[in-house]
């Protein structure tokens, strides 16, 4: 088969103030499945982020901070429509770029479209206060936006991440300079197209592909960013925290996760089967809440790993486009990052009850294949149980006790979600209280996205929250008002 030269590959170019900006420097585009880029991106740096940063100033200053509520509320509606319009050609694009199942992809561009039309809807309803101070003083607030909002996300949801947190920025009044990842850039520049298209304003969304330590770290050191937002890595985080800090501004960080599972003997354990495997080979695990530890009582755990090995075995792998259960992982590095805790496993007490390594078959020859895996007998001095693998591995440990439960739970150093499986309401209400995580999920994982529920981590898996009506008020600040009355003398 002949595949295109580099100099026949696509070429996708930065979003500045509307247009498509030329460029010398281009990031090879891969496709998970084979191993071979499929397009180019650019590689943005310091100047191309100068650049966007000054285009959303502009159009912030001379047109969208006067546009009204429902002008705004309009403009994210038709972006709503143009994404479910186009959600096939998106859904594609993602595949191709991420790896992940085509039925995921088609389901991500339906939440993309879902976050505008809710921040469409919910910003109409923003509004500040009345205080009664004095009789003699009249004060109220005002939320008003920041002004420019710097948006850094990953490779694994992109198109879902990137309308996650430009839809409440945009909706609330601010405009945005989005720098995607490397890795996966490609729905992040169609949105700035639909956008457009949508009407609104050339500048208030630009997008500036490149790597993390040049367009990432110039977009989270501009001294003119009014405020930051960062989904990604717990070490990159740091990073921009740090940059914030520099320049005193705000900062959203969505980090990792370790999530537990938490399953007791009340529960029907098999019923639960089929959420707890989705939680972990959704996009092959490369999910900030997967649900990658499964802490189970003592009583129900032979039947519930029996029958959780025997799905794991039963998953179809494939490309993306195929639509099979499980896609590849999005690239050789993260391939050989999760083939590197694998690796360490064999020498360990741990049991290998499914998977363990690379699919063997020529299908597989290429892409950044890793079977779905499940580990059993895990426990917190190994490392696979702390750290976050960001790939199809679940693993599993044993607990006689409530508290030996919520200790096991507690021993990484994140706290992104949990899912509790128990039919004792009582024991729900206590430990949903008693976990020290940002979302609790009881006899069900994830809500089936929830945009209207509000996510952010714990501990050290993030700081403030995006989705649902609290990410409107988080891009927006508040402002205080005080008028003074005369009384009659
Ligand atoms: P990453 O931190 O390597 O990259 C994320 C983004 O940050 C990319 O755009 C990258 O180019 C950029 N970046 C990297 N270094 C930077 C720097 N020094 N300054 C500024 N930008 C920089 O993460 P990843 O590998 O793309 O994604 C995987 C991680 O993301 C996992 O830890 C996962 O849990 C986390 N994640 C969290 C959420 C959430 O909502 N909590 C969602 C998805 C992914």
């Amino acid at each position: 088969m002949r595949h295109a030269s580099e100099a026949e590959l696509p070429e996708h170019s930065a979003v500045i103030a509307g247009r498509k900006v030329p460029t010398a420097r281009w990031i090879d585009v891969v496709d998970p499945a084979t191993a071979r880029p499929f397009a180019r991106v650019a590689r943005c740096g310091p100047a191309e982020v100068r650049a966007a940063v000054e285009a959303a100033r502009h159009t912030y200053e001379t047109t969208w901070r006067f546009t009204s509520p429902v002008e705004r509320s309009a403009v994210c509606h038709r972006i709503a429509g143009g994404l479910r319009a186009r959600r096939q050609e998106l859904a594609r694009l993602e595949t191709l770029d991420t790896g992940k199942p085509l039925g995921q992809s088609l389901a991500d561009a339906g939440i993309a479209a879902r976050y505008f039309e809710f921040y469409a809807n919910a910003l109409e309803a923003l509004g500040g206060e009345t205080i009664q101070q004095r009789p003699d003083r009249l004060a109220f607030t005002l939320r008003e936006p920041y002004g420019v909002c710097g948006h850094i996300i990953p490779w694994n949801y992109p198109l879902q991440i990137a309308a996650r947190t430009l839809a409440p920025a945009l909706a609330a009044g601010n405009c945005c300079v989005l720098k995607p990842a490397e890795d996966a850039p490609l729905t992040s520049l169609r949105l700035a197209g639909i956008a457009e298209e949508a009407g609104l304003p050339a500048g208030a969304l630009n997008v500036v592909p490149g790597y993390g330590d040049e367009a990432g770290a110039a977009l989270a050191a501009h001294p003119d960013v009014d405020r930051l937002a960062f989904t990604g890595s717990r070490e990159a985080g740091e990073a921009v925290m740090t940059a914030a800090a520099r320049n005193i501004v705000p900062v959203t960080l969505e980090l990792g996760g370790k999530s537990p599972h938490l399953v007791f003997p009340d529960y029907d354990a098999a019923s639960a089967v089929p959420q707890i495997v989705e939680s972990i080979t959704e996009h092959a695990g490369q999910n900030c809440s997967a649900g990658s530890r499964l802490l189970v009582h003592r009583s129900v755990h032979d039947e519930l790993v029996a029958a959780l090995a025997e799905r794991f075995r039963s998953l179809r792998l494939g490309p993306g486009l195929d639509d099979p259960d499980m896609g590849p992982l999005i690239s050789a590095k993260q391939r050989d990052r999760v083939l590197g805790y694998l690796s360490e496993v064999s020498d360990s007490s741990i049991e290998v009850r499914a998977g363990g390594g690379v699919p063997g078959g020529e299908a597989f020859a290429d892409g950044f294949y890793v079977e779905p895996t499940l580990l059993d007998r895990v426990t917190p001095e190994h490392r696979v149980f702390n750290e976050e693998i960001f790939g199809p591995v679940l693993c599993v440990s044993v607990f006689d006790s409530m508290d030996e439960a919520v200790a096991l739970a507690e021993h990484t150093t994140y706290g992104l979600a949990a899912g509790i499986w128990t039919r004792d309401v009582t024991a729900a209400h206590w430990l949903a209280q008693r976990l020290r995580v940002g979302q609790v999920f009881v006899n069900n994982y994830s809500a089936a996205g929830g945009v209207e529920l509000p996510f952010g981590g714990y501990r050290r898996s993030g700081v403030g929250v995006e989705k649902g009506l609290e990410a409107l008020r988080e891009y927006t600040r508040c402002k205080t008002v005080a008028i003074h009355a005369r009384l009659p003398s």
